[in-house]
Protein backbone atom coordinates (compact mmCIF):
# COMPACT_ATOMS: atom_id res chain seq x y z
CA UNK A 1 0.00 0.00 0.00
CA UNK A 2 0.95 3.35 -0.87
CA UNK A 3 0.96 5.14 2.67
CA UNK A 4 -0.46 8.54 3.04
CA UNK A 5 1.62 11.73 3.13
CA UNK A 6 1.39 12.57 7.23
CA UNK A 7 2.27 8.67 7.80
CA UNK A 8 5.01 8.86 5.97
CA UNK A 9 6.22 12.45 7.20
CA UNK A 10 5.98 10.41 10.61
CA UNK A 11 7.77 7.46 9.63
CA UNK A 12 10.51 9.06 7.88
CA UNK A 13 11.57 11.72 10.20
CA UNK A 14 14.46 10.23 10.79
CA UNK A 15 15.35 10.41 7.15
CA UNK A 16 14.20 14.17 6.89
CA UNK A 17 16.39 14.78 9.76
CA UNK A 18 19.81 13.41 7.53
CA UNK A 19 18.26 15.04 4.56
CA UNK A 20 16.78 12.29 2.83
CA UNK A 21 13.78 10.23 3.34
CA UNK A 22 13.57 6.39 2.71
CA UNK A 23 10.38 5.43 3.38
CA UNK A 24 8.15 2.26 3.69
CA UNK A 25 9.50 -0.53 2.47
CA UNK A 26 7.06 -3.14 1.36
CA UNK A 27 6.74 -7.13 -0.11
CA UNK A 28 4.35 -9.22 -0.75
CA UNK A 29 5.40 -12.96 -1.50
CA UNK A 30 1.87 -14.32 -2.64
CA UNK A 31 1.85 -17.88 -3.45
CA UNK A 32 0.80 -17.75 -7.12
CA UNK A 33 -2.68 -19.39 -7.77
CA UNK A 34 -3.98 -19.61 -10.91
CA UNK A 35 -1.77 -16.99 -12.41
CA UNK A 36 -3.14 -15.18 -15.37
CA UNK A 37 -1.42 -12.65 -17.83
CA UNK A 38 -3.19 -10.28 -19.92
CA UNK A 39 -1.48 -7.56 -21.86
CA UNK A 40 -2.96 -4.11 -23.50
CA UNK A 41 -1.20 -1.45 -25.78
CA UNK A 42 -3.20 2.16 -26.15
CA UNK A 43 -2.17 4.56 -28.54
CA UNK A 44 -0.58 7.43 -27.06
CA UNK A 45 0.48 9.66 -30.03
CA UNK A 46 -0.58 13.30 -29.08
CA UNK A 47 -2.08 16.22 -31.39
CA UNK A 48 -0.82 18.24 -34.09
CA UNK A 49 0.52 21.18 -32.99
CA UNK A 50 1.43 19.68 -29.57
CA UNK A 51 4.86 20.25 -27.60
CA UNK A 52 7.18 17.61 -28.16
CA UNK A 53 10.31 17.53 -25.76
CA UNK A 54 8.54 20.02 -23.36
CA UNK A 55 8.24 23.10 -25.78
CA UNK A 56 11.31 24.14 -26.51
CA UNK A 57 11.62 22.14 -30.20
CA UNK A 58 9.22 21.93 -32.97
CA UNK A 59 5.84 20.75 -32.22
CA UNK A 60 4.07 18.13 -33.48
CA UNK A 61 3.95 18.61 -37.76
CA UNK A 62 3.69 15.09 -39.05
CA UNK A 63 3.57 11.52 -36.87
CA UNK A 64 6.05 9.48 -38.57
CA UNK A 65 5.10 6.64 -35.99
CA UNK A 66 3.00 6.39 -33.69
CA UNK A 67 3.58 6.51 -30.01
CA UNK A 68 2.05 3.63 -27.41
CA UNK A 69 1.81 2.75 -24.34
CA UNK A 70 2.08 -1.03 -23.74
CA UNK A 71 1.66 -3.17 -20.90
CA UNK A 72 0.85 -6.47 -18.92
CA UNK A 73 -1.22 -7.64 -16.10
CA UNK A 74 -0.23 -10.33 -13.76
CA UNK A 75 -3.25 -11.72 -11.33
CA UNK A 76 -3.11 -14.70 -9.42
CA UNK A 77 -0.19 -13.45 -6.79
CA UNK A 78 -1.55 -11.19 -4.43
CA UNK A 79 -3.35 -7.70 -5.71
CA UNK A 80 -2.71 -7.68 -9.73
CA UNK A 81 0.72 -6.02 -10.88
CA UNK A 82 0.98 -3.99 -13.89
CA UNK A 83 4.08 -3.33 -16.43
CA UNK A 84 3.70 -0.59 -18.94
CA UNK A 85 6.38 1.28 -21.12
CA UNK A 86 5.29 4.61 -23.16
CA UNK A 87 6.53 5.87 -25.96
CA UNK A 88 6.84 9.42 -24.34
CA UNK A 89 10.00 11.35 -22.95
CA UNK A 90 8.99 11.54 -19.63
CA UNK A 91 6.23 11.22 -17.19
CA UNK A 92 6.80 13.44 -14.37
CA UNK A 93 5.41 13.98 -10.38
CA UNK A 94 1.42 14.47 -10.82
CA UNK A 95 1.59 13.47 -14.28
CA UNK A 96 3.11 9.33 -13.21
CA UNK A 97 1.18 9.36 -10.18
CA UNK A 98 -1.86 10.03 -12.02
CA UNK A 99 -1.25 7.17 -14.83
CA UNK A 100 -0.40 4.97 -12.78
CA UNK A 101 -3.51 5.53 -10.70
CA UNK A 102 -5.39 5.02 -13.92
CA UNK A 103 -3.77 2.18 -14.96
CA UNK A 104 -4.56 0.49 -11.76
CA UNK A 105 -8.49 1.31 -11.52
CA UNK A 106 -8.24 -0.33 -14.85
CA UNK A 107 -6.69 -3.54 -13.16
CA UNK A 108 -8.12 -3.02 -9.95
CA UNK A 109 -5.35 -2.86 -7.70
CA UNK A 110 -3.54 -0.45 -5.96
CA UNK A 111 -1.02 2.49 -8.08
CA UNK A 112 1.93 1.11 -6.03
CA UNK A 113 1.96 -2.05 -8.13
CA UNK A 114 1.74 -0.40 -10.81
CA UNK A 115 5.04 0.09 -12.28
CA UNK A 116 5.12 3.14 -15.92
CA UNK A 117 8.30 3.52 -17.68
CA UNK A 118 9.09 5.82 -20.47
CA UNK A 119 11.18 4.62 -23.21
CA UNK A 120 12.40 8.48 -23.49
CA UNK A 121 11.88 9.57 -27.80
CA UNK A 122 12.25 13.31 -27.78
CA UNK A 123 9.83 13.47 -30.62
CA UNK A 124 7.65 12.76 -27.91
CA UNK A 125 5.53 14.67 -24.93
CA UNK A 126 7.20 15.44 -21.25
CA UNK A 127 4.64 15.77 -19.61
CA UNK A 128 4.39 17.26 -16.28
CA UNK A 129 0.98 18.56 -14.95
CA UNK A 130 2.87 20.43 -12.02
CA UNK A 131 4.99 22.32 -14.40
CA UNK A 132 2.30 22.70 -16.73
CA UNK A 133 0.42 25.00 -14.09
CA UNK A 134 3.43 27.27 -14.17
CA UNK A 135 4.25 27.63 -17.43
CA UNK A 136 0.16 28.26 -18.17
CA UNK A 137 0.34 32.00 -16.20
CA UNK A 138 2.46 32.98 -19.31
CA UNK A 139 0.47 32.50 -22.14
CA UNK A 140 3.10 33.19 -24.72
CA UNK A 141 4.88 29.89 -23.36
CA UNK A 142 3.91 26.70 -25.75
CA UNK A 143 2.40 23.67 -22.75
CA UNK A 144 4.24 21.41 -21.42
CA UNK A 145 1.29 19.14 -21.73
CA UNK A 146 -2.08 19.32 -23.23
CA UNK A 147 -3.88 18.83 -19.72
CA UNK A 148 -7.54 18.05 -21.53
CA UNK A 149 -5.63 15.14 -23.81
CA UNK A 150 -4.09 13.83 -21.00
CA UNK A 151 -7.23 13.87 -18.87
CA UNK A 152 -8.94 12.02 -22.27
CA UNK A 153 -5.64 9.48 -22.76
CA UNK A 154 -5.94 8.74 -18.89
CA UNK A 155 -9.47 7.25 -20.06
CA UNK A 156 -8.23 5.42 -22.65
CA UNK A 157 -5.23 3.86 -20.33
CA UNK A 158 -8.30 2.63 -17.77
CA UNK A 159 -10.55 1.23 -20.31
CA UNK A 160 -7.42 -0.79 -22.40
CA UNK A 161 -6.53 -2.49 -19.05
CA UNK A 162 -9.83 -3.23 -18.15
CA UNK A 163 -10.65 -5.03 -21.14
CA UNK A 164 -7.72 -6.33 -21.48
CA UNK A 165 -8.44 -8.58 -18.35
CA UNK A 166 -10.93 -10.35 -20.60
CA UNK A 167 -8.57 -11.62 -22.64
CA UNK A 168 -6.22 -13.16 -20.17
CA UNK A 169 -4.06 -16.53 -20.40
CA UNK A 170 -3.01 -18.76 -17.60
CA UNK A 171 0.66 -17.75 -17.22
CA UNK A 172 2.44 -20.88 -16.54
CA UNK A 173 6.28 -20.21 -17.47
CA UNK A 174 9.16 -17.65 -17.34
CA UNK A 175 12.52 -17.49 -19.37
CA UNK A 176 15.07 -14.63 -19.41
CA UNK A 177 18.21 -14.60 -21.93
CA UNK A 178 20.50 -11.75 -22.81
CA UNK A 179 22.04 -10.46 -25.71
CA UNK A 180 25.02 -8.05 -26.77
CA UNK A 181 24.34 -5.13 -28.22
CA UNK A 182 26.84 -3.74 -30.99
CA UNK A 183 27.75 -0.46 -31.60
CA UNK A 184 24.87 1.48 -30.06
CA UNK A 185 25.74 2.37 -26.54
CA UNK A 186 28.58 4.58 -25.27
CA UNK A 187 28.98 6.54 -22.15
CA UNK A 188 28.39 10.56 -22.80
CA UNK A 189 31.11 12.04 -20.14
CA UNK A 190 34.32 12.35 -21.39
CA UNK A 191 36.16 13.61 -18.47
CA UNK A 192 39.62 15.26 -18.53
CA UNK A 193 42.76 15.01 -16.68
CA UNK A 194 41.59 16.65 -13.92
CA UNK A 195 38.22 14.68 -13.65
CA UNK A 196 36.09 17.22 -15.03
CA UNK A 197 33.69 16.78 -17.73
CA UNK A 198 35.73 18.38 -20.84
CA UNK A 199 33.12 17.50 -23.34
CA UNK A 200 29.86 15.25 -23.72
CA UNK A 201 29.60 12.92 -26.90
CA UNK A 202 25.21 13.42 -26.82
CA UNK A 203 22.73 10.79 -28.95
CA UNK A 204 24.12 12.09 -32.26
CA UNK A 205 28.40 13.93 -32.21
CA UNK A 206 29.51 14.96 -35.09
CA UNK A 207 33.08 15.27 -33.93
CA UNK A 208 35.18 12.49 -34.82
CA UNK A 209 37.75 13.21 -32.28
CA UNK A 210 35.21 12.89 -29.78
CA UNK A 211 33.49 9.40 -31.19
CA UNK A 212 37.23 7.82 -31.68
CA UNK A 213 37.14 7.93 -27.78
CA UNK A 214 36.40 4.42 -26.37
CA UNK A 215 32.80 3.40 -25.08
CA UNK A 216 33.50 3.77 -21.74
CA UNK A 217 31.25 2.39 -18.77
CA UNK A 218 28.01 1.08 -20.21
CA UNK A 219 26.25 -2.16 -19.90
CA UNK A 220 26.07 -3.83 -23.22
CA UNK A 221 23.68 -6.46 -22.81
CA UNK A 222 19.99 -5.88 -23.64
CA UNK A 223 18.26 -8.24 -21.64
CA UNK A 224 14.63 -9.89 -21.78
CA UNK A 225 11.93 -11.47 -19.52
CA UNK A 226 9.45 -13.70 -21.16
CA UNK A 227 6.71 -15.19 -20.04
CA UNK A 228 4.69 -18.13 -21.83
CA UNK A 229 1.06 -19.62 -21.30
CA UNK A 230 1.89 -23.54 -21.92
CA UNK A 231 4.48 -23.66 -24.59
CA UNK A 232 3.25 -20.97 -26.40
CA UNK A 233 5.66 -17.20 -25.59
CA UNK A 234 2.60 -14.79 -24.73
CA UNK A 235 4.67 -11.39 -23.52
CA UNK A 236 8.41 -10.69 -23.84
CA UNK A 237 10.45 -7.18 -21.94
CA UNK A 238 13.23 -5.99 -23.08
CA UNK A 239 15.92 -4.12 -21.74
CA UNK A 240 18.75 -1.66 -22.85
CA UNK A 241 20.16 1.07 -21.58
CA UNK A 242 20.72 3.88 -24.18
CA UNK A 243 19.12 7.46 -24.90
CA UNK A 244 17.25 6.34 -27.47
CA UNK A 245 17.54 9.29 -29.79
CA UNK A 246 19.00 8.74 -33.31
CA UNK A 247 17.87 12.67 -34.52
CA UNK A 248 15.29 14.83 -33.29
CA UNK A 249 13.49 18.31 -33.38
CA UNK A 250 11.77 18.75 -36.32
CA UNK A 251 8.47 17.44 -35.06
CA UNK A 252 8.23 14.19 -36.79
CA UNK A 253 6.69 11.96 -33.89
CA UNK A 254 8.41 8.80 -33.98
CA UNK A 255 9.49 5.81 -30.79
CA UNK A 256 12.91 6.31 -32.61
CA UNK A 257 15.21 3.41 -33.00
CA UNK A 258 14.54 1.52 -29.70
CA UNK A 259 10.54 1.63 -30.46
CA UNK A 260 11.20 0.60 -33.94
CA UNK A 261 13.70 -2.44 -32.98
CA UNK A 262 10.20 -3.02 -30.66
CA UNK A 263 8.02 -3.03 -33.33
CA UNK A 264 10.22 -4.72 -35.90
CA UNK A 265 10.27 -7.59 -33.58
CA UNK A 266 6.72 -7.36 -33.14
CA UNK A 267 5.99 -7.57 -36.80
CA UNK A 268 7.73 -10.79 -36.90
CA UNK A 269 6.15 -12.50 -33.77
CA UNK A 270 2.48 -11.20 -33.58
CA UNK A 271 1.35 -13.58 -31.33
CA UNK A 272 3.56 -12.06 -28.32
CA UNK A 273 3.24 -8.91 -27.08
CA UNK A 274 6.86 -6.92 -26.93
CA UNK A 275 7.78 -4.34 -24.85
CA UNK A 276 11.08 -2.26 -24.45
CA UNK A 277 11.86 -0.59 -21.28
CA UNK A 278 14.84 1.72 -21.66
CA UNK A 279 17.29 1.14 -18.77
CA UNK A 280 19.73 3.35 -16.03
CA UNK A 281 20.73 5.58 -19.41
CA UNK A 282 21.19 8.58 -18.52
CA UNK A 283 24.78 9.07 -19.35
CA UNK A 284 24.08 6.97 -22.08
CA UNK A 285 24.07 7.89 -25.77
CA UNK A 286 24.30 6.52 -29.22
CA UNK A 287 26.74 9.68 -30.14
CA UNK A 288 29.65 7.63 -30.27
CA UNK A 289 28.38 5.55 -33.49
CA UNK A 290 25.63 8.07 -34.94
CA UNK A 291 26.12 10.89 -36.70
CA UNK A 292 22.80 12.01 -36.49
CA UNK A 293 21.89 11.35 -40.07
CA UNK A 294 18.27 10.18 -41.30
CA UNK A 295 19.87 6.75 -42.82
CA UNK A 296 21.23 5.73 -39.23
CA UNK A 297 17.86 5.11 -37.72
CA UNK A 298 17.36 2.29 -39.09
CA UNK A 299 20.90 0.78 -38.92
CA UNK A 300 21.12 1.43 -35.02
CA UNK A 301 17.03 0.09 -34.93
CA UNK A 302 18.34 -3.44 -36.60
CA UNK A 303 21.46 -3.10 -33.96
CA UNK A 304 19.15 -3.56 -31.04
CA UNK A 305 16.85 -5.92 -33.02
CA UNK A 306 19.78 -7.87 -33.44
CA UNK A 307 19.86 -7.97 -29.64
CA UNK A 308 17.04 -8.92 -28.79
CA UNK A 309 16.70 -11.80 -31.32
CA UNK A 310 20.25 -13.22 -29.23
CA UNK A 311 18.44 -12.58 -26.07
CA UNK A 312 15.15 -14.43 -27.67
CA UNK A 313 17.19 -17.43 -28.82
CA UNK A 314 18.74 -18.19 -25.04
CA UNK A 315 14.99 -18.35 -23.68
CA UNK A 316 14.21 -21.33 -22.47
CA UNK A 317 11.03 -21.58 -20.22
CA UNK A 318 10.90 -23.04 -16.84
CA UNK A 319 7.51 -23.60 -14.67
CA UNK A 320 7.01 -20.20 -12.34
CA UNK A 321 7.25 -21.14 -8.79
CA UNK A 322 6.85 -18.14 -6.89
CA UNK A 323 6.38 -14.24 -7.45
CA UNK A 324 6.86 -11.24 -5.65
CA UNK A 325 6.30 -7.66 -5.67
CA UNK A 326 8.36 -5.01 -3.71
CA UNK A 327 7.94 -1.71 -3.50
CA UNK A 328 9.88 1.10 -1.65
CA UNK A 329 9.32 4.63 -1.07
CA UNK A 330 12.31 7.47 -1.31
CA UNK A 331 11.84 11.49 -1.24
CA UNK A 332 15.62 12.54 -2.46
CA UNK A 333 16.07 16.27 -1.23
CA UNK A 334 16.77 19.11 -3.84
CA UNK A 335 19.75 20.59 -4.29
CA UNK A 336 21.02 23.47 -2.13
CA UNK A 337 21.71 25.84 -5.32
CA UNK A 338 17.84 25.48 -6.32
CA UNK A 339 16.05 28.74 -5.49
CA UNK A 340 12.63 28.61 -6.79
CA UNK A 341 11.80 32.04 -6.36
CA UNK A 342 14.83 33.00 -8.47
CA UNK A 343 13.60 30.11 -10.97
CA UNK A 344 10.38 31.42 -11.12
CA UNK A 345 11.49 35.19 -11.75
CA UNK A 346 13.45 33.37 -14.89
CA UNK A 347 10.45 31.61 -15.83
CA UNK A 348 8.09 35.36 -15.86
CA UNK A 349 11.26 36.93 -17.99
CA UNK A 350 9.92 36.81 -21.44
CA UNK A 351 13.62 37.89 -22.58
CA UNK A 352 14.60 34.42 -22.11
CA UNK A 353 14.18 31.46 -24.21
CA UNK A 354 11.64 29.32 -24.19
CA UNK A 355 14.05 26.57 -23.49
CA UNK A 356 15.24 28.85 -20.11
CA UNK A 357 11.75 29.51 -18.89
CA UNK A 358 9.87 25.92 -19.88
CA UNK A 359 12.58 23.76 -18.72
CA UNK A 360 12.81 25.53 -14.61
CA UNK A 361 9.41 24.61 -14.27
CA UNK A 362 10.33 21.34 -13.72
CA UNK A 363 12.98 22.28 -11.27
CA UNK A 364 9.91 24.40 -9.47
CA UNK A 365 8.04 21.38 -9.55
CA UNK A 366 10.13 19.02 -8.26
CA UNK A 367 11.12 22.05 -5.75
CA UNK A 368 7.56 22.16 -5.22
CA UNK A 369 6.89 18.27 -4.31
CA UNK A 370 9.73 18.32 -1.91
CA UNK A 371 8.72 20.83 0.52
CA UNK A 372 4.76 19.63 0.30
CA UNK A 373 6.83 16.14 1.66
CA UNK A 374 5.94 14.29 -1.19
CA UNK A 375 4.30 12.15 -3.03
CA UNK A 376 7.41 10.32 -2.74
CA UNK A 377 8.75 8.11 -5.80
CA UNK A 378 8.24 4.31 -5.62
CA UNK A 379 10.70 1.82 -6.56
CA UNK A 380 9.30 -1.60 -7.17
CA UNK A 381 10.76 -5.15 -8.29
CA UNK A 382 8.77 -8.16 -9.94
CA UNK A 383 10.71 -11.05 -8.75
CA UNK A 384 9.66 -14.39 -10.16
CA UNK A 385 11.49 -17.58 -9.60
CA UNK A 386 15.31 -16.36 -10.02
CA UNK A 387 14.57 -13.59 -12.08
CA UNK A 388 13.94 -9.97 -11.06
CA UNK A 389 12.83 -6.75 -12.66
CA UNK A 390 13.55 -3.54 -11.24
CA UNK A 391 11.69 -0.53 -11.79
CA UNK A 392 13.47 3.21 -11.23
CA UNK A 393 12.95 6.65 -11.80
CA UNK A 394 14.15 9.37 -14.05
CA UNK A 395 17.55 9.63 -15.70
CA UNK A 396 19.27 7.23 -13.55
CA UNK A 397 22.90 6.88 -14.72
CA UNK A 398 24.23 3.27 -15.85
CA UNK A 399 26.01 3.05 -12.23
CA UNK A 400 22.47 2.16 -10.65
CA UNK A 401 21.82 -0.64 -13.07
CA UNK A 402 25.61 -2.11 -12.46
CA UNK A 403 25.12 -1.84 -8.55
CA UNK A 404 21.76 -3.79 -9.10
CA UNK A 405 23.18 -6.39 -11.11
CA UNK A 406 26.01 -6.65 -8.45
CA UNK A 407 23.64 -6.33 -5.48
CA UNK A 408 21.67 -9.78 -6.42
CA UNK A 409 24.48 -11.32 -8.42
CA UNK A 410 22.83 -15.04 -8.06
CA UNK A 411 19.68 -13.32 -9.96
CA UNK A 412 18.90 -12.21 -13.66
CA UNK A 413 18.19 -8.87 -13.05
CA UNK A 414 16.44 -6.42 -15.65
CA UNK A 415 16.68 -2.40 -15.20
CA UNK A 416 14.19 -0.52 -15.74
CA UNK A 417 14.81 3.55 -15.40
CA UNK A 418 12.90 6.74 -16.17
CA UNK A 419 9.66 5.86 -14.06
CA UNK A 420 8.45 8.96 -12.01
CA UNK A 421 10.81 11.72 -13.87
CA UNK A 422 10.54 14.35 -11.18
CA UNK A 423 14.66 14.92 -10.20
CA UNK A 424 15.21 14.70 -13.85
CA UNK A 425 19.01 13.36 -13.91
CA UNK A 426 20.11 11.43 -11.12
CA UNK A 427 23.87 11.07 -11.42
CA UNK A 428 25.82 9.32 -8.65
CA UNK A 429 27.65 11.10 -5.80
CA UNK A 430 30.97 10.53 -7.43
CA UNK A 431 29.68 12.25 -10.86
CA UNK A 432 28.54 15.64 -8.77
CA UNK A 433 31.69 17.45 -8.66
CA UNK A 434 32.78 16.32 -12.29
CA UNK A 435 30.06 18.26 -13.78
CA UNK A 436 29.03 18.60 -17.32
CA UNK A 437 25.61 18.30 -18.56
CA UNK A 438 23.50 15.99 -16.67
CA UNK A 439 25.17 17.09 -13.11
CA UNK A 440 23.60 20.91 -14.10
CA UNK A 441 19.91 19.52 -14.73
CA UNK A 442 19.93 17.15 -12.11
CA UNK A 443 17.48 18.70 -9.17
CA UNK A 444 18.69 16.33 -6.05
CA UNK A 445 21.84 16.62 -3.98
CA UNK A 446 23.98 13.99 -4.04
CA UNK A 447 22.44 12.08 -0.99
CA UNK A 448 19.91 10.68 -4.05
CA UNK A 449 22.76 8.05 -4.88
CA UNK A 450 22.70 6.69 -1.22
CA UNK A 451 18.88 6.92 -1.35
CA UNK A 452 18.37 5.23 -4.51
CA UNK A 453 21.22 2.69 -3.51
CA UNK A 454 19.83 1.44 -0.67
CA UNK A 455 16.06 1.55 -2.03
CA UNK A 456 17.68 -0.32 -5.17
CA UNK A 457 19.12 -3.17 -2.69
CA UNK A 458 15.53 -3.47 -0.42
CA UNK A 459 13.56 -4.04 -3.38
CA UNK A 460 15.66 -6.76 -4.66
CA UNK A 461 16.68 -8.41 -1.09
CA UNK A 462 14.47 -6.83 1.27
ZN1 LIG B 1 17.51 12.18 -21.34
Amino acid sequence: MTIPRRQFLSQSAAGLLAGCVLGQTSWSNDKPRDLQLSTFRFDATPPMGHSLCGGWITPVKEVEQPLQAIGIVIRGAGQPIVLCAVDWTGLLNSCHVEFRKALAEGAGTTPDRVAVQCVHPHDAPFACLDSQKIVAQYPELPAIIDVDFFGKLLGTAKEAVRSSLDQARPLTHIASGKGLVKEVAANRRLLGPDGKVRAMRGSSCADPALRAEPEGLIDPYLRTIAFYSGDERIAACHYYACHPMSYYGQGKVSPDFCGLARQKMQDSDPGCTHLYFNGCGGNIGAGKYNDGSPPMRPILRDRIHAGMQEAIAQLVPEPIQNVSWATCEILPKTAAHWNADEIRKQIADPKQAVVARNRPSYTVAWIDRCNAGGPPIILSGLHINGISAVHLPAESFIEYQLRAQKTASDRFVACAAYGDGGPWYIPTKEAYPQGGYEVSVAWCDEGVDDLLSQGISRVLKG
